[in-house]
């Protein structure tokens, strides 16, 4: 199935992510127009689905970007740090958190209220993973680009231990 050897099996192909991708990128450029909207994207996991995301969004648009930290190894610590904070205020804007994957969603429940405090005029979430079953906040995603099992994935800017986020496609890591 896989020519990596730390792959147990390919998830989700490079097509497959360029096509859902731009959908998601279209849904939000009709949801947004006229709001120009401040993308925030999660750092790091979301590089390359924040920049290929964007590059499918066609109305006026900010960016900026955060990094939290919250995950050891392959199993969540529950403990949220802000590593990197938003350069200017989200006062009033349209905010779209642009996040590789939801599991706890302990992260996401930290980082809706912090940005709430801040007066943003709305807040969503665009994923481009979502696991509900591991679930212990209630964080609920508008756009969500895959359902996943609770398996633990790589690549497309998704790592383990910091290595694999340079695969161009989705796979579940062989333990
Ligand atoms: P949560 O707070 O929702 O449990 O975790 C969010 C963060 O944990 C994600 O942004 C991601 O960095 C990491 N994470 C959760 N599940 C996975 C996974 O299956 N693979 C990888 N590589 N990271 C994950």
């Amino acid at each position: 199935m896989s020519d990596m050897p730390v792959l147990q099996r390919v998830l989700f192909s490079q097509e497959q992510l360029a096509h859902r991708v731009a959908e998601l990128g279209r849904e939000i450029s009709a949801d947004y127009k006229g709001k120009e909207p401040l993308f925030v994207g999660i750092l790091r996991g979301c590089i390359m689905f924040y920049a290929d995301l964007l590059r499918n969004v066609s109305i006026d648009c900010k960016m900026d970007f955060m990094c939290l930290s919250s995950y050891c190894g392959t199993s969540s610590t529950g403990e949220v740090r802000t590593m990197l904070d938003l350069r200017e205020s989200i006062q009033g804007r349209h905010v779209v958190i642009v996040e590789d994957i939801v599991d706890t969603g302990l992260t996401l429940d930290y980082l809706m209220q912090n940005l709430k405090n801040r007066g943003a005029a709305s807040i969503e979430i665009c994923c481009l993973l979502d696991k509900p079953c591991n679930r212990k906040a209630q964080v609920h995603p508008k756009y969500v680009g895959f359902t996943v099992e609770n398996e633990f994935v790589i690549g497309y800017g998704l790592d383990y231990n910091e290595l694999y986020r340079n695969l161009p496609y989705i796979g579940v890591f062989k333990k």
